[in-house]
């Protein structure tokens, strides 16, 4: 029998692996929520989800209070048919962030007990389009960086074989950003893919401004130039540049992708497996995108979005960014500049239980 017979969640705080700023917020630590579900025939699976720093304790309520009771008799094998019935309970939080990452939370513990169950890696189970993706690296561009810690930065990632690298913007003065990725450029030759990352920073005229003095540098697209619910602003810039627009790590529903791809407003979705409510989603949005001729390149998260965006024919990018080795003894094997899939059964991350028990808050 696949019934439910446990369900836990708790909450450990990982420090951050390096310092981490953007144009509008620092990567405090990692919240990262656990769930562990088992059944009757003995079948075990572990999820989880995160935060940067604030709300944490917020997801891990709504989980301990509101969804890991209805779990209980429920066929762990009906994972869509489980989303939907937590989905449903939570009408009221929804959509909305604490309720995506605490579903997040569940529903990938629901995919690592069926690839425990069946022997199969998650990139199989989701579709198996490919068993590598290459990576990019965010770790070198982050805004607190001076211009020389920049480049050393991109030379750096260029000797390890990356295929790209991601700068954010959004100093004060649209001339400084410009002049941080033209030496970037100038270090790294023609051929290395430049992307950037505004978080939402940027009003849509002050975005089209900015789109033109960073074209010279050609850039392979503009990350969150816009508040994420600025979606005629975002149609607007998409038709004003010729910077590809990406967007996908600040929505939470696959309603809200379906309106960016309509509206042409999104040049490369960036689904987070925990924002988007987990694996169940996720992959509706990554075949949605690919209908749409759209790639996907998913955000942070690497360990788990590995298998993802290899599953799916328009994976194209994975961001490198680990935040997970305090806790794992699996570190994420990189080739040639692409990461290779994980092929243990479940999500293929190997948790070190006493590392996460010694970081445990709650
Ligand atoms: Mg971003």
């Amino acid at each position: 029998m696949s019934s439910i017979t446990r369900a836990v969640a708790y909450l450990v705080d990982l420090p951050v692996e390096a310092e981490r700023n953007d144009a509008v917020q620092s990567f405090l630590k990692q919240e990262t929520i656990f769930v562990e579900i088992s059944t009757a025939d003995g079948a075990a699976g572990t999820g989880y989800s995160y935060t940067i720093g604030t709300g944490g304790t917020a997801v891990l309520a709504l989980l301990r209070d509101y969804l890991l009771p209805r779990l209980h008799g429920q066929d762990a094998r009906r994972i869509d048919a489980i989303w939907q019935d937590l989905f449903a309970a939570t009408r009221a939080t929804a959509v909305g962030a604490i309720t995506s990452l605490a579903l997040a939370a569940v529903d990938t513990a629901l995919w690592d007990l069926r690839g425990r169950q069946t022997g199969l890696p998650l990139w199989i189970m989701a579709g198996g389009a490919r068993d590598r993706v290459p990576l990019y690296d965010t770790e070198v561009g982050w805004l607190h960086l001076t211009t020389e810690e920049l480049v050393a930065g991109a030379r750096k990632a260029v000797a390890q074989g990356r295929r790209g690298i991601k700068v954010k913007i959004g100093k004060p003065s649209a001339v400084e950003d410009a002049e941080r990725l033209t030496a970037v450029r100038s270090a790294v030759g023609p051929d290395l893919d430049l992307m950037v990352d505004a978080n939402q920073s940027m009003t849509a005229a002050e975005a089209v401004r900015r789109a033109a003095l960073l074209t010279p540098v050609n850039l392979l697209w503009l990350e969150e130039p816009l508040p994420a619910d600025d979606l005629d602003g975002h149609a607007h810039l998409a038709r004003s540049t010729t910077i590809p627009v990406a967007v996908g790590e600040s929505l939470y529903s696959i309603g809200q992708f379906a309106q960016y791809l309509r509206r042409g407003a999104a040049g490369v979705v960036q689904a987070d497996v925990a924002r988007i409510g987990g694996i169940t989603p996720w992959l509706k949005v990554a075949h949605l995108a690919e209908a749409h001729n759209v790639a996907i390149c998913p955000h942070f998260l690497m360990e788990l979005h590995v298998s993802l965006a290899a599953a799916v024919p328009n994976g194209h990018y994975l961001e490198y960014i680990p935040q997970l080795t305090a806790i794992t003894s699996s570190p994420l094997a990189v080739e040639d500049g692409a990461a290779l899939v994980p092929r243990t059964p479940g999500l293929g991350i190997d948790w070190d239980r006493d590392a996460i028990d010694a970081l445990r808050k709650a």
